[in-house]
Order: C-alpha cells, then structure tokens, then sequence
C-alpha cells in the first residue's frame, strides 16, 4: 500500500518505525486508457444528441520526425473515440501566409471544435502569428492569450493540456492539492505557468522555480507536490525531495541511448517520495487524454451544451 491518499505524516511514521515504502506508482498510461474509454461512451451518447462527433483539426507542418510521432498519436486517439480528426499536413516550406489560410479555413469549419498546430514551427514561420489566429473558443492546447488572461483570472476557459493533465491525475489519484505547498520548476507558457495558476486556483500555496532560482533544491524541498518541468533529464534526486512528496515529472529528453528520460531521477527518487509519475508512461499520456478533454469541452461549447 502506498502513499497518494494518506500523506506525509503517515509516512514519515512509517520511517521512523524503520519500514521503508517504495512510492506509489501514479500510472499515467493506465489512467488516460481509463479516461478514453470514458471519451468513447461520452462521444457517442453526445454525437447523436448534437448529429455530429467532436472535430480537432490537428495542423502538421514539416517533416521533424519527433513531430509526425506526436500528431500520429494523438490523431489515433481521436480515431480511437470517436472524435473526427483530418489529416493536415503542410511541406517545411510553407509560408506563414499559407498556414494562416489552413487556419482560417477551420476557425470557419462548423464540423471543426479544435485546431492544433503542432510545434516547433519551421523557423521561417512568425509562431506567435500563427498562435493568435486561432479562435480562443477552439484554441485547445490554452496557447491563446485569451484563454491564458481567462487562467490568471480563474475563469473557465481552454487550459494547456499538460498542465490540466497534471490536475486531472492528481485528482484521480485523490491527492490533495488545497492548502499544500506547490513548487513548480519550471515557467514556460506551456507547462510552467499554467501549472503554477490552476494549482493557485485550486489553493495550494505556489512557489515557481526557474534557471535563475537560488538553491533549487532547498525550494523543491518544501514541496509536498513537486512538478518538474525543466526538460533537464535526471537532474532531480533525492535532495530535491520532501520524504512523502508526491512527484510529477513533466520532463521527456531523449538519451543519448535513444530511451525517454524525464527530470526526476526515477529509482533514487521512489525510495523517498510518497508518489511519483513514471517516464514514459506518466505525463505524456495525460496531455493526450487531456487534448481529447479539451476538445470534447470545446464541442460541447459549440453545440450549446452545458452540463
Ligand atoms: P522550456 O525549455 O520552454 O522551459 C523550461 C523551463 O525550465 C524554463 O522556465 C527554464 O528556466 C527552466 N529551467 C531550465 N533549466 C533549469 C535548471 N537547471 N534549473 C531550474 N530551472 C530550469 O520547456 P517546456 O516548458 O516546454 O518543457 C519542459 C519539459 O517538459 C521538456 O522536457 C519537455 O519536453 C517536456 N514536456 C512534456 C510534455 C508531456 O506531454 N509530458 C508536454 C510539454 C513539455 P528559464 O525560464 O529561466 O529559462
């Protein structure tokens, strides 16, 4: 038995009594099959009520091989429950006009809830541009600076996904989050800050770290929900940890012997955390499920549904 529901204090007696536990395990991977299968039944209950399923226009530009991976998943998640999702896939030498355009098209595109435009961009392409042209109300992946002034306001609104991934498995591991202390390390728009703004708004005290901190270890020490999110594999270990702590590795580096690291130094660091999401297997198949989430929020919008 492990840890997620009962805390630190538990714990820690366990320590002192000299029985050492191995963190629980949060199984990202199995988690997000349980919530598909979840998407599935809700997607057919609903595209008979509204006569169309959800729709996300996943845009796809170039040929980076980690890209077509990542677009290849989450369209096969999309198959896989039911939610109408086209192939769009642009050359590397399109122009920033021409992805405007794709855009354009399915921010008109009734049968579309979604658009997702895969990153890295070719660098020719103006990012920032393409970002802003989607409709806030079908901006899924919460990039938007609507969506995100909606965040830092604690309204709802579409919600980066690894971040509300992060949220959705917390709370389905039952791991509290009110009144804990927080520490995210980490603050890009896509996983740092939003994380740190919607553990605020579900009232944990939040401490944000970030290359410049001083003596990060001593700041993630006092976490008893620590989120690695500093894409720096396997820098995280046991000083970083609060015993009890449950930790969230964010982080995906690949190794130099091809396999997936995340930030947290996995083995040293399950022999003192209370909980700890594994690399692969973790995060990654969160942010998909929660991709699936946003769009089937994002339809229910469209179709005027509410509850
Ligand atoms: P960014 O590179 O945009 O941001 C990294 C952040 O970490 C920055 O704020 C940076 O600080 C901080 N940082 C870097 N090095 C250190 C350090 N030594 N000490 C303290 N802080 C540090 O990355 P992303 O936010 O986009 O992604 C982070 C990681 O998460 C990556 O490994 C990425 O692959 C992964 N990721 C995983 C996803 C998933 O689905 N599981 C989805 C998205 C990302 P500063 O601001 O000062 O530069």
């Amino acid at each position: 038995m492990g840890y997620s529901e009962r805390g630190n204090q538990e714990w820690q007696k366990d320590q002192e009594k000299g029985q050492t536990t191995m963190a629980d395990i949060l199984d990202g991977k199995a988690l997000a099959a349980t919530i598909h299968g979840e998407q599935a039944e809700k997607v057919a209950f609903l595209s008979k009520k509204v006569g169309r399923p959800p729709g996300l226009a996943v845009i796809l530009v170039g040929d980076d091989p980690a890209s077509h991976t990542y677009v290849a998943n989450k369209r096969k998640a999309c198959h896989r429950v039911g939610i109408y999702a086209p192939d769009i896939n642009l050359p590397a030498s399109a122009t920033t006009d021409a992805i405007l355009e794709a855009i354009d098209t399915f921010n008109r595109d009734p049968a579309i809830d979604g658009i997702l435009v895969q990153l890295p961009l070719p660098s020719h392409v103006a990012k920032d541009k393409v970002l802003l042209r989607i409709s806030p109300d079908k901006d899924v992946d919460g990039f938007h600076p609507a969506n995100l002034g909606l965040l830092v306001a604690g309204e709802p609104g579409l919600v980066a996904c690894t971040p509300r991934g992060v949220i959705t498995l917390l709370d389905r591991f039952k791991i509290p989050i009110a009144g804990k202390h927080a520490v995210v390390i980490g603050r890009s728009l896509i996983v740092g800050k939003p994380m740190a703004l919607l553990l605020l708004n579900r009232d944990a005290t939040v401490t944000i770290c970030h290359s410049k901190t001083s003596d990060l270890a001593a700041q993630a020490r006092q976490a008893d929900i620590l989120v690695a999110a500093l894409g720096r594999p396997e820098m995280i270990g046991r000083d970083y940890i609060k015993p009890g702590a449950t930790v969230i590795d964010v982080g995906i580096s690949r190794g130099t012997d091809g396999k997936l690291k995340g930030d947290v130094l996995f083995e040293e660091v399950r022999q003192i955390a209370g909980a700890i999401t594994p690399v692969p297997g973790g995060i990654g198949p969160m942010t998909i499920a929660t991709l699936l989430d946003n769009t089937i929020d994002a339809y229910r919008f469209h179709a005027g549904l509410t509850a």
